[in-house]
């Protein structure tokens, strides 16, 4: 009798040790793919996300028949799916592998209790993170929730394990009926604003594969030192590969296992480093679920946050008249995603510059990234806010034009997303509100007509997010 192994965030054929485990079993396998709604496990996903969903489980299926398997879709709530698979197939037992967002735990729990009372079998397996959340401690025995000795930790953890893909994928003789992806309607239709994704971006596990080989071979020497400018193809791009799943962090640490004979060491602990904050913003989601929605460091439930619908809505459209924040925010929408240096600007600007409660920001980047990710999004921005575990202080506030002279100093970068600035020389790329008449003349600007004067002066922002921060200081 069949087993079902349901795919979740984990769409990849390489180190599923459920899929694994299934196969090591010698029964045939019944992988299937649940369009949970909304209000169950992760909530609804971003538009960006729908998209590259879409991409994700066609390759998966594609990946599958080519072992004359292949997906079977479904929607509903995933113990009504799972039920009438079952009773349609016959299936003895349900593998899966653990998701860690707190309302996707809890329907795993259930499900698990309610469908072991029907005496199926089911397992549940490792594979998103490096470690399990309740693996890594303190000596004291509470979660980790300073960043560094978390690091140390999980360096002294060992390697984390990892299976290849089964060789022998059993599949049942006839498959449940599944429903069409074209049905789930995935993808945007008019207006496509989707269009440029495809430039940077092949959802999958062999694009994700190809991704991090490309990245060892002509990124990684130069990772520690590059990584922070935007205008250089510095990074891997490995995020959105692995908020699917389509790769595992664990196969992307083992690769970079055994390279410091050609590649000195400190690249290859940077790189670690930024996969190990990943982990780090799971275990606080696992142990901390709340971190997804409140403030982590609740003195700031009393912050005086502003509405500025005007103010948001520059900011979501690139708008700003601040260069790198606007580059930024169009990067976001032209290709679902932004590098990091610029997330931590365009974020601090958001926050201490409009003073504009960082749940909204946290909301668009959901909808707008490929990447979007609970715990790191939540976390990254209570990080940014001032409000998160281990965070950035919130009287540290970027100034946009220091840090884009700093990390984009020839305007390379504001040149790719802001072409209204491209002719501006680089002395005034990133404070056109600076310039000479003659100067921005002669690059054919003409500010609040080509290009937005700046919605606000960063100087008089700076000071009134410290006024207000000062009221809940003393708290927090
Ligand atoms: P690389 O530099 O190649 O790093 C490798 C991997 O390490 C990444 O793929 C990612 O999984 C992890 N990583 C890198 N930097 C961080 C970081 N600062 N925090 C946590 N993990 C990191 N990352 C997401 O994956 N999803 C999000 O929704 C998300 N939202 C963010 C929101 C804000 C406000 C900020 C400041 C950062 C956010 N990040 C998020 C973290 C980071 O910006 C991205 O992970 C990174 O830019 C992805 O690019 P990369 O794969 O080329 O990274």
């Amino acid at each position: 009798r069949p087993v079902i192994v349901w795919f979740r965030k984990d769409l990849r054929l390489d180190d599923n040790k459920a899929l694994h485990a299934a196969c090591a079993s010698g029964r045939p396998v019944i992988p299937l793919y649940i369009q949970e709604p909304g209000e169950d496990g992760t909530g609804p996903l971003g538009a960006a996300q729908a998209w590259w969903l879409h991409h994700s489980l066609h390759a998966l299926d594609t990946a599958l028949r080519k072992h004359d398997g292949k997906l079977v879709l479904a929607s509903g709530h995933a113990r009504n799916v799972l039920g009438d698979i079952i009773k349609r197939s016959g299936a003895e037992a349900v593998f899966w592998n653990r998701r860690y967002d707190p309302p996707g735990t809890a329907i795993d729990m259930h499900l698990k209790h309610g469908l072991e009372k029907q005496a199926m079998e089911v397992r549940s397996f490792a594979g998103q993170l490096l470690h399990e959340p309740t693996k890594l401690k303190t000596s004291d025995g509470t979660p980790y929730r300073v960043y560094t000795p978390f690091w140390r930790a999980l360096e002294e953890s060992g390697e984390p394990e990892t299976v290849d893909t089964p060789r022998h994928l059993r599949f049942p003789k006839q498959f449940p009926a599944s429903e069409t992806l074209a049905s789930w309607k995935l993808l945007p239709n008019k207006p496509n604003w989707a269009k440029s994704f495809p430039d940077m971006w092949t959802p999958g596990e062999a694009a994700a594969h190809e991704k991090l080989q490309d990245f060892i071979e002509n990124r990684l020497q130069d990772y520690s030192a590059d990584r922070d400018f935007p205008g250089k193809a510095a990074t891997s791009l490995l995020s959105p590969h692995l908020a699917f799943g389509e790769i595992s962090p664990a196969r992307i640490w083992e690769a970079t296992k055994g390279l410091s004979r050609s590649i000195p060491s400190d690249n290859i602990v940077g790189f670690r480093k930024e996969l190990a904050w990943r982990e780090f913003s799971y275990h606080l989601l696992f142990h901390f679920p709340e971190l997804a929605r409140d403030n982590w460091n609740d003195s700031f439930d009393g912050f005086g946050w502003r509405e500025d619908e005007d103010g948001f809505h520059a900011w979501c459209n690139g708008q700003t008249g601040y260069p790198i924040v606007d580059a930024g925010m169009r990067q976001l929408w032209r290709h679902g995603w932004m590098h990091n240096r610029v997330r931590m600007i365009t974020a601090s600007f958001l926050v201490k510059d409009l003073l504009v409660d960082w749940r909204r920001g946290e909301a668009w980047f959901r909808d707008t990234l490929v990447d979007a990710d609970h715990a790191n999004n939540a976390a990254s921005w209570q990080w940014v806010a001032g409000s998160g575990a281990d965070a950035s202080p919130f009287f540290r506030i970027f100034n946009p034009v220091l840090q884009g002279e700093k990390f984009d100093a020839g305007g390379d970068y504001i040149r790719q997303f802001v072409p209204e600035l491209e002719k501006l020389d680089d002395k005034y790329i990133h404070r056109p509100f600076d310039a000479p008449k003659s100067v921005l003349e002669n690059a054919g600007i003409t500010l609040g007509e080509t290009y937005p004067e700046p919605i606000v002066d960063h100087a008089t922002a700076r000071r009134r997010a410290l006024r207000v921060y000062n009221a809940i200081k003393d708290a927090a």
